[in-house]
């Protein structure tokens, strides 16, 4: 590229609008068919490990005896393989997108116990 066309399109960069946006200040319109990020209803989530054991990046950690549900954003892939296999319907893709993190750690909820239903005779 001749060093003329690279300084018409140095200059050219100075009064276009930017491509990029203030996030999370601004937000764009969600697209069509974005798949979002997963949400775990704690409340129904019985820490059975399923979805750990589907992830095909392995996102997801369970830990039982902590009680808690963990998920590595910057691994998800949204292939929504959880998601499908959560035995008790807790997971779902939320069409949003996530919050920004400082830190590439993993999100974690603690999982509350869960009172026993007494049948009613
Ligand atoms: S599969 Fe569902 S119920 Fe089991 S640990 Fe994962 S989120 Fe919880
Ligand atoms: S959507 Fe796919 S990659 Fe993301 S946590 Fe669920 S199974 Fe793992």
């Amino acid at each position: 590229m001749g060093s003329f066309k690279l300084g018409a399109m140095t200059l050219g960069g100075l009064f276009k609008k930017p491509e990029t946006i203030q996030y999370p200040a601004q937000t764009k319109p969600m697209p069509a068919g974005l798949k979002g990020h997963v949400v775990n209803d704690v409340e129904t989530c019985i820490l059975c490990s399923i979805c750990a054991k589907r992830c095909p990046t392995s996102a997801i950690e369970v830990d039982k005896k902590g009680r808690t549900w963990a998920i590595n954003r910057f691994r998800c892939v949204q292939c929504g393989s959880c998601v499908r296999e959560c035995p008790k319907q807790c997971l779902t893709m939320d069409p949003h997108y996530a919050s920004p993190a400082t830190q590439m750690e993993p999100s974690v909820f603690d999982v509350p116990e869960h009172e026993k239903v007494q049948a009613e005779v």
